[in-house]
């Protein structure tokens, strides 16, 4: 068993499942209003986030808190990052500083990969470059069990920017291996050429695309890692890929919709969708962000010190 959680791609159902298991019951004791625990008193836990984040970043403090664990949010605008000290320096720095958990983002994937092989920390991959977002896909599977009561034999739709999109990365794996049967919907441009090759069916129709699912799961339109101009203009890319009622009719008629944040309302989903109180999970799967997040800290820092 890994002491890191850098990806989903080669863990093992159990392993998933142990995780899902203990975050459920996470949901359940922050759901009660008696969060204080003492599970990480007296261990270290540093965000290191070189990206942008608002739900991840506030989750795992939230998370790390709430276990009881002294938390440290590392702003690399105002650190020697930006004084040119290169990430293998910044480990050396924490590592001296005895943190006991890192949960570090990054622009370039295998960042944290390469970080944990540098620390005595257990290393936590929020999300590096277009590569993985483990704990993401592990919300989100958590949402999806507790609403369909399983994983196994749904028929999941993941749509829109899946190119540059760890979140669908993350949740192709994790899906595929739980057993559901996952669909990509976009445009030729914004499907990775592997996509065959990872055990998902391609479409480039959202009706033909959605027809069926149980869950249809969006992506943000990620520009900022659009190198060239892959979608003619955000109104057309609506039009023809974008979630609304008619769209979503296709589906199933008690087909969820989820999103992992930030959304682009009228680019990719449109809000009345957004905002459905009966189909959208979007709430739901920040909730169960926090659970899942208590449950990785909690099962990782067990294993960097099984006497804990
Ligand atoms: N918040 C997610 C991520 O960091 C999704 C996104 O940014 O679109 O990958």
């Amino acid at each position: 068993m890994s002491r890191h959680l850098l990806q989903i791609e080669g863990m093992y159902p159990p392993a998933i499942a142990e995780m899902l298991d203990l975050a459920e019951s996470y949901v359940l004791l922050n759901r009660s209003g008696k969060t204080q625990r003492d599970l990480l008193r007296g261990r270290t836990l540093i965000n290191l986030f070189f990206e942008d984040s608002t739900r991840t970043r506030t989750s795992f403090e939230l998370a790390g808190k709430r276990l009881g664990a002294d938390v440290i949010n590392m702003s690399v605008a105002s650190s020697s990052v930006n004084k040119g000290e290169t990430l293998l320096d910044t480990a050396a720095t924490l590592n001296a500083m005895h943190c006991d958990l890192l949960v570090i983002r990054h622009g370039e994937s295998g960042a944290p990969a390469l970080l944990a092989q540098k620390v005595d920390a257990s290393v936590i991959n929020a999300g590096d470059g277009t590569h993985e977002h483990p704990t993401q896909a592990l919300l989100d599977a958590l949402t999806i069990r507790r609403r369909k009561g399983r994983l196994e034999g749904l028929t999941i739709a993941i749509c829109g920017d899946v190119l540059h999109s760890r979140v669908a990365r993350s949740n192709i794996h994790l899906l595929t291996t739980l057993g559901s049967r996952v669909r990509v919907v976009g445009p030729p441009t914004l499907i990775p050429t592997e996509a065959a090759r990872l055990g998902v069916e391609v479409f480039h129709d959202m009706r033909e695309g959605l027809q069926g699912a149980d869950i249809v799961m969006m992506l943000r339109l990620q520009k900022e890692r659009m190198t060239r101009g892959l979608v003619p203009s955000a109104r057309e890319f609506f039009r023809f890929y974008g979630l609304d009622a008619e769209k979503l009719a296709y589906a199933k008629p008690d087909a969820l919709v989820m999103h992992p944040g930030p959304m682009n309302r009228g680019v990719e989903i449109a809000s009345a969708v957004a905002d459905d109180p009966v189909r959208s999970l979007i709430r739901e799967q920040v909730e169960m962000g926090v659970a899942v997040r208590m449950a990785v800290l909690d099962i990782l820092a067990r294993r960097n010190r099984p006497n804990v």
